[in-house]
């Protein structure tokens, strides 16, 4: 057994003592060429798990790219129908039966809501961005993208679906079809209040004409349940089962008039279709404008978010505490995100229609700590 174990440990050196000087060293070049292909001293599990999921990230990033065009289509129909269903069912009945002071009231705030929403959808989906500059600059870099191979400014990240470096990139926003960076992160949140406050608008003043909608829609349905008709013959007659005035050759009841016309059902479903729509979307897309209204009180982005998170926990292990660089405090941060720099802006750059570009650049940014008061107001 003893000598079995030896010739087997043996055997393979004196097999590769055996092998020609050439076959050994196209065997070692050939090696070093494999290896040379994927190893570097900088490969963890983080880049070999990558690696791996490239195709699914592929694959994810191209169909997010594509359905882009369509959450913008759908977000255009969604929003058409229900300007459709205000203007063609709701604002007559407005008329009709509301006093003069509401109906000037509810004119005045569904339009100025209705400018805000259409205004910076426009612009969160036409306003790019913005990028580094793709050749060489003195801008002060903090990495290099790998994708673009470009310094990468403070606050920036590559887009994987736009296959592009972004400035104070945010997210990549299917429903824009865009990236939310720089230049067009006012116009994208903006989108978001406006468009939670119109949808709060019509889940609240509708909320009255919902409920008699459902109430007829149920009605009806009870309707449709009941027979429409009792089968009779002669002897029906004679017992009293037919309504007066039947002929003895008549078989089945008169089916009475329906209580509602097409219209009345048309009118009570896009009640209802509106209503609960515009609740829904208030409800969701109140819950990400809250989010990103406290990511921006901290001046932080969303990706920001992420990696802050993994700072505090690293420091923390340490005995020390993070301190966000790109945090000017509450006020300061919610002016410098919407280009407040004087008190009448918060009428004109913020409750109105502005294109005002953001404050700074996107490629240098001053730290917290050497900021006294950016913005005087
Ligand atoms: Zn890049
Ligand atoms: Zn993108």
């Amino acid at each position: 057994m003893r000598l079995f174990l030896r010739c087997f440990r043996l055997c393979p050196r004196r097999g590769r003592l055996r092998l020609p000087t050439g076959l050994r060293d196209l065997w070692s070049y050939s090696r070093l060429v494999l290896r040379s292909l994927y190893f570097n001293t900088l490969t963890n599990t983080d880049v070999v798990m990558d690696s791996l999921f490239e195709p699914v990230f592929w694959i994810v990033d191209h169909l997010t790219r594509w359905f882009g065009m369509v959450f913008v289509c759908l977000v255009v129909v969604l929003t058409s129908s229900i300007l459709i269903i205000a203007y063609f069912c709701l604002l007559p009945m407005v008329l009709d039966t509301y006093p003069i002071a509401w109906i000037v009231w509810h004119i005045c705030y569904g339009h100025w809501n209705l400018v805000m929403i259409v205004f910076h959808y426009y612009k969160a989906t036409k306003t790019s961005p913005g990028h580094p500059p793709q050749v060489k600059s003195d801008i002060p870099a903090v990495s290099v993208c790998k994708k673009c191979i470009i310094p990468k400014p403070a606050r920036t990240h590559h887009c994987s679906i736009c296959n592009r470096c972004i400035l104070k990139m945010d997210h990549h926003c299917p429903w824009l079809n865009n990236c939310v960076g720089h230049f067009n992160h006012r116009y994208f949140f903006s989108f978001c209040l406006f468009m939670t406050l119109g949808c709060m608008y019509c889940s609240i003043s509708g909320r009255h004409l919902f409920l008699d909608a459902y109430r007829a829609i149920q009605h009806l349905k009870s309707l449709d349940v009941e027979p429409q008709g009792v089968p009779v013959t002669g002897v029906g007659w004679l017992l009293g089962i037919l309504p007066p005035g039947s002929a003895p050759g008549q078989s089945y009841h008169k089916t009475p008039p329906p209580p509602f016309t097409f219209k009345d059902r048309m009118f009570h479903k896009s009640v209802i279709y509106m209503w609960v729509l515009t609740s829904t979307v208030a409800l969701a897309l109140g819950g990400l404008t809250l989010w990103h209204a406290i990511l921006i009180s901290r001046g932080e982005t969303s990706i920001e978010r992420h990696i802050n998170n993994k700072e505090i926990r690293r420091l923390h292990k340490n005995g020390k505490a993070f301190k966000n660089p790109f945090n000017y405090g509450r006020l300061t941060n919610w002016k410098v995100f919407f280009g407040v720099e004087k008190r009448s802006h918060w009428l004109t750059r913020v409750l109105l229609p502005s294109s005002h570009p953001p404050y700074g650049d996107g490629l240098t940014w001053e730290l917290s700590l050497h900021r006294k008061d950016p913005i005087e107001v």
